[in-house]
């Protein structure tokens, strides 16, 4: 996804709706969307961090 760094940080800081910080989706584009401290993923990129975790075991 495009979009870059910056223009993220810029849309946190407006207070816009919340997306994830690995594909780009916004949250009413993914199923879940789960908060961390200072970014967000969705559960797409849940589950394929899953799937990269496991295959590295
Ligand atoms: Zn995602």
């Amino acid at each position: 996804m495009i979009g870059g760094y910056e223009r993220s940080n810029e849309r946190l800081d407006q207070g816009e709706a919340p997306f994830c910080n690995f594909c780009g989706k916004e949250e009413d584009e993914v199923g879940r969307l789960l908060a961390g401290a200072d970014a967000y993923i969705c559960d797409d990129c849940v589950a394929l961090a899953s799937e990269v975790i496991e295959e590295g075991k």
